[in-house]
C-alpha cells in the first residue's frame, strides 16, 4: 500500500501539483484530509522557520509524516524584502497580489535596471513523527529581475514583475508548463520527491 504522507496545505493547485509528481507511490494528504482545521502559527523571521514549525505542529500533534513549504521574494535592493512577509508585503489582511505588486514597484521606482535582481526561494521542511529530530529541509532558488511594471496575468502572487535571468518575459506571461520546468516551487519539490521516492 502506497504510504500516507501529509503535505501541511489546502492549496488545491500546489495539492494537484505534488500528487501528479508523486504519482501513485505516495499518498499526499491534505490538512482537510486529516480534519486539522488549526491556525497554524505562521511567524517565525525565516522561510525555513515557518516551513519547519508547520511540518512539527502536524506530524507532533497528528502523528502524520508531513512536509510543509514556505515561499518568498527577496529583493537585493530592498535588502531581500518582502522575503518572509511576501504574503502581506502592503499593508492589510494580506494576500493581496495586486497591492503586494504595488507596492513593491513604488519602492522599486528609482532603481536602476542593472540593480533591480531578486529571487525566489521555496523551503520544504520534511518531519517524520517517530523522530521530531530528524528535520531535513529541501530548498529551491530561481533567479531574476524586477520588472519596471506588471506584464501578463496567468500564475499568481508576484508573477506579473518577475522575469527570470534568461527570459524575455515575466512567470505572469509565462504558461504553467513554462513556469513549471524551471520555478523556485519545483527545484525544491524535486529535491523532496528524490528523497521521498529515493530516486
Ligand atoms: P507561500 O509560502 O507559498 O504561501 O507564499 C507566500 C507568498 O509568496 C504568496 O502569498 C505570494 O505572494 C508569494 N509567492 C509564492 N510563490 C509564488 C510564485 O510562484 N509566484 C509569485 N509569487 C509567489
Amino acid at each position: 500500500m502506497a504510504e500516507k504522507i501529509v503535505f501541511a496545505t489546502n492549496n488545491a493547485h500546489k495539492l494537484q501539483e505534488l500528487r501528479q509528481i508523486a504519482g501513485p507511490a505516495l499518498t499526499i494528504l491534505s490538512l482537510n484530509d486529516i480534519d486539522c482545521h488549526d491556525d497554524i502559527p505562521e511567524d517565525a523571521d525565516t522561510l525555513q522557520g515557518n516551513a519547519i514549525a508547520k511540518a512539527l505542529w502536524v506530524s507532533s500533534k497528528y502523528g502524520y509524516r508531513c512536509f510543509a513549504d514556505d515561499t518568498g521574494l527577496e529583493v537585493d535592493a530592498l535588502d531581500g524584502a518582502p522575503g518572509v512577509h511576501s504574503a502581506r508585503f502592503a499593508p492589510g489582511d494580506g494576500h493581496d497580489s495586486q497591492a503586494n505588486m504595488r507596492l513593491l514597484l513604488e519602492k522599486m521606482q528609482n532603481v536602476p535596471t542593472a540593480d533591480r535582481t531578486a529571487r525566489f526561494r521555496t523551503v520544504i521542511a520534511l518531519i517524520d513523527p517517530k523522530d521530531p529530530d530528524s528535520v531535513e529541509c529541501f530548498e529551491g532558488i530561481v533567479e531574476g529581475h524586477i520588472t519596471t511594471e506588471a506584464h501578463g496575468d496567468s500564475g499568481f502572487g508576484y508573477d506579473p514583475v518577475f522575469r527570470p535571468t534568461g527570459w524575455d518575459k515575466t512567470f505572469g506571461e509565462a504558461s504553467p508548463q513554462e513556469k513549471n520546468a524551471i520555478s523556485h516551487r519545483a527545484r525544491a519539490t524535486a529535491k523532496l520527491m528524490k528523497r521521498l521516492l529515493n530516486r
